[in-house]
């Protein structure tokens, strides 16, 4: 008999996968996690019946929230992560040698501790000495952080559960004011088919704090629709400034020095929603 995991991406749609072994399945302090074994994606973590992250598909979502901000923040030593706690945005940070610290704060221990655990390709910067990891509320911890990070990435569940907050206009005031004169930061904002609205929220939200808003995009199949989109808040650097030329190389599997102008190329009935 086969088992298989369904995600429900909406009330009447969703994606399924064989899965072949569960590793564990709890209801921790905040959320319901689940780290099973899938055929097509290899091992995943999911959190309230939502995929977070797999082993056969990370790299974009990891690669696209870190690199777009750090290739564009002239010196970027200081990071903060806001949830992130499987350690893949962490790891991308670590790939840029201007970061000096980053700091990583996720809500949820146990998703650290099982990331650890599971998914050594991914969560194995965590232990970097440059790294400090926060067991932590991202949304008190921006409160008490003023003028601190270069940038700021958001790498936190969809706006459910404790992640409500963190989509919310006055997480994005927090950020602007835990940000140095020239910073930057950048939140994963979900997908054009099944949440236009918020990435219109976000969008018109994060433009009445920021004077540059930029809105890019990737491919993440075992994401809702499979196109993601992120945005980016900048008090003084805008990505679209950047020349592929001046961008370092470095190990990556999706982004690209030429691919960094084109993600924020946007398909025209995602444009509309920015605009
Ligand atoms: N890439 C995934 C996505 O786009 O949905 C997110 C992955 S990461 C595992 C999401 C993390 O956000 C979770 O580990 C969760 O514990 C954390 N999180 C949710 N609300 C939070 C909060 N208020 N403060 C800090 N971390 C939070």
């Amino acid at each position: 008999m086969d088992l298989w995991y369904t995600e429900k991406q909406t009330d009447n749609f969703g994606i399924t996968m064989k899965v072949t072994r569960t590793y564990e399945n709890e209801q921790t302090d905040f959320q319901h996690l689940t780290m099973i074994e899938t055929e097509e994606w290899g091992t995943m973590l999911t959190l309230d019946g939502m995929v977070m992250t797999s082993v056969r598909d990370e790299f974009v979502y990891h690669e696209m929230v870190a690199h777009p901000a750090l290739v564009t923040h002239p010196n970027p030593e200081n990071v903060l992560v806001v949830g992130g706690g499987d350690g893949g945005v962490i790891r991308e940070v670590m790939k840029h040698p201007k970061v000096k610290k980053a700091v990583l704060v996720d809500i949820d221990g146990k998703v650290i501790e099982y990331s650890k655990k599971y998914l050594p390709t991914i969560a194995g910067e965590l232990d970097n000495p440059r790294v400090e990891v926060i067991v932590g509320d991202g949304y008190m911890h921006i409160a008490k952080h003023k003028n601190a990070y270069d940038v700021i990435m958001v790498d936190s569940t969809e706006p459910v559960g404790p992640a409500v907050e963190l989509f919310s206009k006055g997480f994005y005031q927090g950020i602007y004011e835990a940000l140095k004169e020239d910073g930057i930061f950048v939140a994963q904002t979900d997908n054009p088919w099944f949440k236009a609205d918020l990435i219109q929220t976000v969008n018109r939200d994060v433009k009445e704090i920021f004077p540059i808003v930029r809105v890019y995009g990737a491919n993440i199949p075992t994401y809702p629709s499979g196109l993601w989109t992120f945005t980016m808040g900048s008090k003084k650097h805008d990505p679209l400034a950047v020349e592929a030329a001046s961008i370092p190389e470095f190990e990556t599997k999706y982004y690209t020095p030429r691919l960094h102008a084109a993600a924020f190329v946007l398909p025209k009935f995602v444009e509309d929603l920015v605009k």
